[in-house]
């Protein structure tokens, strides 16, 4: 292989930057030439396409964000957007590719591979929701966006004896709920892996109120619905008062932490590196911090897991 391609796509998610950058330098480390293909698929089918150089992700590591900005594209679900994506490859001299992005993103990939363009899937959503690995490129930073809300939130809702629910992103997963509700020491977390019941979440409530306790923090991920709804069946069942706060689209900006550039930097270099070995149709990810890469197609198949015990330990440190 003598030239690649690289493309974000779908909902952005800090750390995308760096793995950018980590795809053109390791490439570019082997003398292999890298194009950037600007916009996602979108981009891929109208042909916006340039070579990047050393220079080109320059200044951007600690960027949130994209470079290569992103879209979402309907015609690239249809054959003749693929083949379209194929061809204006084929034309710039494109061998492989990576698809940094969330699961819809990695369809797009394995669409690419089963039509025999080989594709590798680098995990760039703050959602944490992909199958093959145990992080995503993205979700340490906004879950420290949630973490310094919550924060924030847990003084005034002190000042004010309130009971504040906080919801938060995810799409159908409760990853960062989960780990921000631990971490920022809720009462409650409601995510949509486990089922809830409103009778329990309002009686820990007036535990603790009883015995003095001066607010109350609840999370609710985006895919159990919607903040506004819990809070006005709260306020029914307890008296309390509640406010809402949805963080929402700050969520996905920010400066990548440390902990996503370093990830963004291994996993963008890992997938040159199996497309140097001529290994297309892969994701790749990290488990039990070792890179790790899958067929995509099984990969997508998996069913994410959100940590059962963690779950647990989170109501067990929250009585
Ligand atoms: P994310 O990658 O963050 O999950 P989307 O679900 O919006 O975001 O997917 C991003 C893009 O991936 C879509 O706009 C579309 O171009 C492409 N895509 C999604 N699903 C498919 C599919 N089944 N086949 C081909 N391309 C797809």
């Amino acid at each position: 292989m003598k030239r690649i391609g690289v493309l974000t796509s779908g909902g952005d998610s800090p750390g995308m930057n760096a793995a950018v950058r980590a795809v053109v330098r390791k490439a570019i480390y082997h003398n292999i030439e890298v194009y950037g293909i600007y916009h996602g698929y979108q981009g891929l089918i109208e042909g916006e396409i340039k070579k990047l150089e050393l220079g080109s992700v320059g200044d951007i590591i600690h960027r949130g964000g994209t470079m290569l900005y992103s879209a979402r594209c309907l015609e690239f679900k249809t054959e003749e957007g693929q083949l379209k994506g194929i061809e204006q490859m084929k034309k710039f001299g494109i061998e492989g590719l990576v698809v940094i992005g969330g699961d819809g993103s990695y369809r797009g990939a394995e669409a690419l591979t089963k039509r025999g363009f080989p594709c590798v899937g680098v995990p760039g959503t703050i959602d944490n929701d992909i199958p093959g690995t145990d992080f995503t490129i993205g979700f340490d930073t906004a879950l420290n966006t949630v973490i310094d809300a919550i924060d924030k939130i847990r003084d005034t809702a002190t000042s004010h004896e309130r009971t504040y629910l906080i919801e938060v992103m995810g799409r159908n997963a409760g990853d960062i709920a989960l780990w921000a509700g631990l971490a920022g020491g809720a009462e409650t977390i409601v995510v949509p892996e486990y089922d809830y019941n409103m009778e329990d979440i309002t009686s820990k409530l007036k535990r603790g109120h009883e015995r003095g306790k001066k607010h109350s923090i609840i999370i609710v991920a985006e895919g159990v619905g919607s903040a506004v709804d819990f809070s006005r069946k709260i306020e029914e069942m307890t008296g309390f008062e509640t406010r809402v706060t949805v963080l929402g689209h700050v969520q996905r900006g920010g400066s990548p932490t440390a902990a996503d550039r370093v990830l963004a930097s291994r996993l963008g270099a890992y997938a040159v590196e199996l497309l140097l070995k001529g290994k297309g149709g892969r994701a790749v990810g990290i488990e039990q911090n070792q890179l790790v890469d899958y067929d995509i197609i099984e990969a997508l198949a998996k069913p994410h897991n959100i940590d059962k015990k963690m779950y647990t330990l989170s109501s067990e440190l929250s009585i």
